[in-house]
């Protein structure tokens, strides 16, 4: 079984080395105020590639920490969907309500600038695509541009086909039909994804039950579907099928799993399982199919992905849909091997980088 080290050095160097980084890049200017943390985790696939969030972090160790472990995702996420990208990630450190000014990103792209197309950057929390133009003035080296400016347009759409594809192949795994009709199911989150997901759910026939932090947004929803509204934690109590995270990560935990009676959990959101190594093998005891988030909610990164290759939206649905066969072939596999699904796609991700990173040795 893979096992999937936390850092137990918190050093500088030991936490780069913990997972193989091979670059962090820390950024300062003075004038702007910017403090900002590149993390290029792998490129043996290609330019590393992955947002850029703003967030106030209460420490610089916290930031770090972040960026290093996103960056790592970023790999996974690439390579395991058969694109020719490596692994990147960056955060500012600040507020983005107060500290965010048009120095401060063109100052950003100009570090992004500096690292000559190794690191290629796009949106993230708390990041717009007004935030993207301006780092565009710096770099080219900028993805995710709204579709006016030539760019991919809005990942989201793309994220929730892919996360219906991979929900659909760990029903099959769980029930032995991929159909999603009359199938209960708790949606975690109706934002971008969870939206779109929704809309596919039901036209599906699929029962949904579903929370939002934002009663109101929670309730529209609801009304335009047809679906059910349950409060912000009675989400993880429900009578359902499938559970589907897509607002925050670590949902999956000591005080969540014991409460959760579905047999299938699929969703959007990023490292949904607190503790990889305990989490992951207490769903397959517990007999949950559970469909990896990096391999589910690559979407989103697929539709980036266009940008940089030149091809369009629907190139990127195609590619998206293959999400259905890969979730299939991880969930047989990890099954084969006495795995976890979410262990058994790590090792699947890396195996395409070390056998792509052996074509490269020659020029
Ligand atoms: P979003 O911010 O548009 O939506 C998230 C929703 O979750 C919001 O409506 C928010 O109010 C709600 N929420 C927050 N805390 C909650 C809680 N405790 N309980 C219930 N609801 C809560 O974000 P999004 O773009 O829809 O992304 C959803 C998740 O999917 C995120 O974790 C994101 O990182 C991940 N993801 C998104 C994309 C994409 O293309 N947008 C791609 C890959 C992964």
């Amino acid at each position: 079984m893979v096992e999937i080290q936390e850092a137990t050095d918190t050093s500088v160097f030991g936490q780069i080395a913990e997972h193989q980084h091979e670059q962090v890049v820390f950024c300062h200017d003075h004038e702007t105020g910017l403090r900002a943390i590149i993390g290029i985790h792998n490129t043996v696939l290609g330019p590393a590639l992955g947002g850029t969030r703003m967030w106030h972090y209460a420490s610089e160790t916290e930031a770090l920490h972040d960026v290093l472990r996103l960056s790592r995702g970023m790999t996974y996420k690439a390579a395991i969907s058969g694109l020719n990208l490596g692994g990147g990630k960056a955060v500012i450190i600040g507020d983005a309500r107060t500290q965010k000014t048009e120095a401060l990103l063109r100052k950003f792209g100009r570090f992004v600038k500096n690292l000559n197309g190794k690191y290629i950057t796009a949106e993230d929390v708390n990041m717009t695509t007004k935030d993207m133009e301006y780092i565009r003035m710096e770099t080219s080296h900028v993805a995710g541009l709204p579709e006016s400016s030539g760019g991919s347009g809005d990942p989201s759409p793309v994220t929730a086909y892919g996360v219906y594809m991979g929900m659909k192949a760990a029903v099959k795994k769980a029930y032995g039909s991929d159909s999603l009709a009359g199938k209960r199911v708790a949606l975690q989150g109706v934002g971008h994804v969870g939206l779109y997901l929704l809309e596919h759910l039901t036209k599906e026939g699929a029962q949904v039950v579903l929370t939002d932090y934002y009663e109101d947004r929670a309730l529209d929803a609801a009304n335009r579907f047809g679906a059910k509204m349950v409060g912000l934690d009675d989400i993880y109590d429900q009578d359902v099928d499938i559970y589907s995270p897509c607002a925050l990560g670590a949902t999956i935990n000591d005080n969540t799993i014991g409460r959760l009676k579905c047999q299938v959990i699929a969703g959007s959101a990023n490292n949904q399982l607190e503790n990889e190594n305990v989490h992951g093998p207490a769903l397959v005891e517990r007999g949950i199919v559970y469909a990896p988030d990096f391999l589910i909610n690559a979407g989103g990164l697929i539709n980036v992905y266009t940008e940089v290759i030149g091809s369009n939206r629907q190139s990127a649905l195609t590619q998206t849909e293959k999400i259905y066969d890969f979730t299939r072939q991880v969930l047989d596999k990890a099954e084969q091997e006495g795995s976890h699904p979410q262990a058994a796609a790590i090792r699947q991700a890396k195996e395409r980088i070390a056998s792509l990173g052996k074509v490269k040795s020659t020029y």
